[in-house]
């Protein structure tokens, strides 16, 4: 089945009931309503000429257009590029050049970006071409760009123009292209979130993320009842397939809260929108739980929802549970190349193991775990990740090495996370392999440090890295965030982990921050916090 089939499968079934919510926007759709605006700009790309495998670019925050585009594009064949939309001109131009966009839909501006005055720089020629006539030597498939401006300037097709053309477009054109799809095409290129460095566009197909999707629901137990509020990116897998495509498949509500994450206006919608289910990665979690006016929101609606994307602190789940009334809240854990959920946890594991596994293998999936030569290693011993099954990503777009890389013969996608599995398949991720700190000899896992430091109570937040020592090889340096309100030195939190921890283990540098570098998805950037504890410490 192809994605357009299953939105049409949705539609055909449960036309009247609300499909999406998009609270900035004071929008809401049911499925009927959703559906005509899809159609009209399905139609509206193959009035641009758009062609299936062609790759549509959309850099935008969250937004009711983003929805629309990404079934629109899946209708067409169109394989979609989710741009992030932190980035800037260097990271657009990556993008744009690597995938090799034909056109790209985007906002005027977000946060301090102005996404027009960047795509004018990069693209000087936009400012005389005829929208669809563009030609330019540094982005030679780019044909165009789409505003969701509502005045945008001449050298953008606004999107009321662009809808507007549907009309030359006959129905039954939109039919013939969507019946011509098949079910393994690729339909998607997603970014990386470059948490370790650079991003890498993994190209999925249908098959992957839409039974993705269906599998991520299932385990949620989701049905037209469910609610879900959605206010982690839609650029992302976590936003686009967990949520959308989740969604989709059930019949459930949509719910976008804002355009980019904000503690309050969630807590808020959740409550207003009597939600029964919502997403976040940790540090989101955390600051709903920690913001000043919780209390003022009913958040009795809730009954599940997915805490994933990072190492979720087994504090912050246990608290979730309690303070958010999110009795059923799931962990998952994935990766962009894997559609991305591979393991989770289900609605009958006790809560012991939700809170300290990510659970086990999705159905239909494989996992393994293996030594430096691939060797399986025993139960209960830590080695790398390695995933197998339908939602491996086609591979890295344009990228052959890298995808080999990745991939082996076998069609094991390895995963560079480090993990252990128990003698029930239970599995634990101790963190990624590049994150182990090696000291003097010893392994040490980052996230056993983080998980105990968590535990002193002026701990709000914790981040453990290695940087390079002479002596040891690698020294650890751990971040910290305290709770407001409380004061704590570097020589009585050392003094406290003494006593606690084996000194090998005790950081040698405690830097107390307001913050951590992170991506747009929420997620910490080790590789900068080494950057910057190294420069710090020179
Ligand atoms: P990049 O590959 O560009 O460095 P990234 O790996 O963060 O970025 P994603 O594909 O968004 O990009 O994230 C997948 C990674 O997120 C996994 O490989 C894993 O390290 C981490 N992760 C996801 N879920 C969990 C989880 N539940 N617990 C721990 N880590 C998780
Ligand atoms: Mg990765």
């Amino acid at each position: 089945m192809t994605i357009g089939a299953a939105f049409d499968a949705t539609v055909a079934r449960l036309p009247e009931r609300e499909a999406l919510v998009v609270r900035h926007q004071g929008l809401r759709y049911s499925w009927r309503e959703l559906a005509e605006v899809v159609e009209r700009h399905a139609r509206a790309l193959l009035a641009l000429g758009i062609e299936s495998g062609d790759r549509l670019g959309i850099w935008a925050p969250n937004c009711a257009e983003w929805c629309i585009t990404q079934f629109a594009s899946a209708k067409i064949g169109a394989i979609l590029v989710n741009i992030n939309p932190a980035y800037r001109s260097s990271e657009l131009e990556y993008a744009l050049k690597q995938s090799g966009c034909r056109w790209v839909i985007c906002a005027d501006a977000f946060k301090t970006s102005d996404y027009h005055a960047m795509l004018l720089g990069l693209v000087p020629e936009l400012a005389d071409a005829e929208p669809g006539r563009l030609q330019c030597e540094r982005l030679p498939e780019l044909r165009g760009v789409v505003s969701l401006a509502a005045n945008p300037p001449a050298a953008f097709l606004s999107w009321a123009s662009l809808q507007a053309s549907a009309a030359s477009v006959p129905v039954e054109a939109l039919a013939e292209r969507q019946a011509s799809l098949q079910f393994d095409d690729p339909i998607n290129i997603q970014y990386t979130s470059g948490t370790t460095g650079f991003p890498k566009g993994a190209t999925l197909s249908h098959y992957n993320i839409l039974n993705n999707g269906y599998m991520v629901g299932e385990s949620l137990g989701l049905t037209e009842h469910d609610r879900l509020v959605i206010p982690v990116p839609l650029y992302h897998c976590f936003g686009m397939v967990m949520g959308n495509l989740g969604c989709v498949t059930h019949g459930s509500t949509m719910i976008y809260p804002s355009d980019a994450f904000d503690p309050l206006t969630t807590l808020q919608t959740v409550a207003e929108e009597k939600a029964t289910a919502l997403y976040g990665v940790p540090t989101m979690f955390i600051a709903e739980l920690d913001h000043p006016r919780r209390g003022e929101f009913d958040l009795s609606s809730l009954r599940t929802g997915i805490m994933a994307g990072a190492t979720c602190p087994i504090e912050v789940m246990r608290r979730v549970i309690r303070e958010m009334h999110m009795s059923e809240v799931q962990i998952a854990y994935g990766m962009t190349e894997t559609s991305p959920v591979s393991l989770q946890t289900g609605p009958e594991d006790e809560l012991e193991l939700r809170v300290t596994t990510v659970g086990r293998t999705q159905p239909q999936l494989e996992s393994k775990i293996v030594d430096s030569d691939g060797r399986i290693v025993p139960r209960g011993t830590i080695g790398e990740l390695c995933t197998r099954g339908y939602s491996v990503m086609l591979g890295y777009w344009n990228n052959p090495q890298a995808t080999a890389d990745a991939i082996d013969p076998g069609r094991w996608m390895h995963t560079g996370d480090l993990a252990s599995m128990d003698d029930n398949g239970y599995v634990c991720i101790v963190g990624r392999s590049k994150d182990m700190i090696i000291r003097g000899g010893e392994n040490i896992y980052p996230r056993e440090l983080e998980e105990f430091f968590f535990t002193h109570p002026a701990v709000a937040d914790v981040q453990v890295i290695g940087i390079p020592c002479e002596r040891y090889g690698e020294e650890i340096v751990a971040w910290v965030m305290l709770h407001p309100g409380h004061e704590l030195g570097e020589e009585q939190l050392r003094a406290w982990a003494r006593e606690r921890i084996a000194h090998f283990k005790v950081p040698r540098h405690f830097h107390f921050v307001d913050g951590f570098p992170m991506t747009v998805t929420g997620k910490i950037q080790k590789f900068r916090m080494r950057e910057i504890s190294i420069e710090r410490l020179a």
